[in-house]
């Protein structure tokens, strides 16, 4: 069934668009075979979740973003069952038998010489179709959570599991993993965060900012979610110092639009930009001097390349949790969660303690992984001879 003499390889990514994180790490490996192997490679992105499992069980991906925001109190409930075998191993057990059939025939129609797992709810689905398809493919995990790392996010039976912090990798190791298996190579991150940034001054030219005020950049993730608007208020006022501002900032309301017109609409006593969904985080990042955000783990290590302390306002209960340990220990960041608290933190960053910015910022970039992405699609390439 499967032909092994093609000239060109196909990779399929298999994901699902719950929270942003996943699709952004399939994008990533995608583009990065596109620019190393060319037309040697076709990679192709599949939402297995909500193309491929039968109805009602495709739906349940499309609440997790309503209830991992609005109550996250019960996303983390869920998470953690989700550790219960006894209660997880029903569910999982029918999910494979009724999916079987649909995603052994998505695996028949893309023909795959190696498929790459970004999400952790689908290795028992698609090991179990292979298996039934008696197909011998390289099969890889890219766990793309950093810190806290949910037991389902790894499977023996896999060829490798690439894993971005040494608790991921102990997680591995405790989930069965062999070593071998396992490899320590960072998050996936987009192909712009390997190259070297433009001056300063230029990218503060270009994105019309001040070219001389301390900046923070303040973000809620891909959906702009969290506090953002009273954080931002609060940022505001503090860092007008007598009606003389002493820093700018730069708001990222993500793909939420209301949020974005609310900020839009507002007075500010400093110099402040609120922007959409940006395509260019990169050059924001650079352009900063320090980050507010929810414990998102692409953003965590996107600020870690581009240098930047983070002050961590919240975080998902689940899988974003051990982000925040992971921030503080390394000492690349501090945790606030109240406005006022956040405010006075960066006014403190922007005045008396500007030091202790600049010895953040250099702990983030000696912890920071800009060339992740590279390190596992040359390791993936491997797995198929190229
Ligand atoms: N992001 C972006 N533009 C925006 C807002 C966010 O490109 O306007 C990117 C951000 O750089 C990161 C991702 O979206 O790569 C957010 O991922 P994270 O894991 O931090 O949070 P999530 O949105 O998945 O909860």
């Amino acid at each position: 069934m499967f032909c092994a003499n093609e000239p060109m390889k196909r990779v399929l990514i298999l994901m699902s668009k719950t929270g942003g994180g996943h699709l952004a790490s399939a994008q990533a490996i995608q583009a990065t075979f596109a620019a190393h192997y060319g037309d040697e490679v076709e990679a192709t992105i599949v939402d297995l979740l909500m193309d491929y499992l039968p109805w009602p069980m495709r739906e349940a991906p499309k609440s997790y973003g309503w209830i991992a925001n609005r109550t996250p109190w019960l996303w983390g409930t869920l998470y953690r069952a989700g550790h219960t075998s006894w209660l997880t191993d029903p569910i999982i057990g029918a999910t494979v038998r009724l999916s079987a059939t649909s995603i052994m025939e998505m695996f028949v129609h893309y023909r795959p010489d190696l498929i790459v797992s970004v999400h952790p709810l689908v290795q028992e689905l698609a090991l179990h179709a292979l298996e039934r398809l008696r197909a011998d493919i390289p099969y890889a995990i890219v766990v793309t959570d950093l810190a806290t790392i949910h037991p389902l996010w790894f499977d023996p039976q896999a060829t490798r599991c690439f894993v971005a912090s040494e608790t991921a990798f102990q997680a591995g190791l405790k989930a069965g993993m062999s070593a071998d298996q396992l490899r320590l190579f960072g998050l996936p991150v987009r192909p712009i965060f390997a190259q070297p940034t433009r001056p300063r001054l230029e990218l503060r030219h270009e994105l019309g900012m001040d070219p001389n005020l301390p900046a923070v950049l303040l973000v809620g993730g891909g959906d702009g979610i969290g506090r953002v608007a009273v954080i931002a208020r609060a940022i505001g006022k503090r860092l007008a110092v007598r009606g003389v501002p002493v820093g700018q900032m730069v708001i990222v309301c993500g793909r939420n639009r209301r949020l974005q017109t609310t900020l839009s609409n507002e007075q500010w006593r400093i110099p402040v930009q609120v922007q959409g969904f940006v395509s260019n985080m990169s050059d924001w990042m650079a352009a900063s001097d320090c980050i507010v955000t929810k414990a998102g783990p692409g953003t965590i290590a996107e600020s870690l390349i581009r240098g930047l302390p983070i002050l961590l306002s919240g975080y998902i209960p689940g899988q974003e949790e051990g982000n925040v340990p992971y921030v503080v220990e390394n000492e690349v960041g501090v945790f606030a969660s109240e406005p006022a608290a956040i405010a006075s933190q960066v006014a403190r960053w922007f005045g008396p303690d500007r030091s202790e910015l600049q010895r953040m910022s250099e702990n983030a970039k000696r912890l920071a992984n800009p060339h992740s992405t590279e390190n596992i699609v040359a390791e993936l390439a491997s797995l198929i001879d190229l």
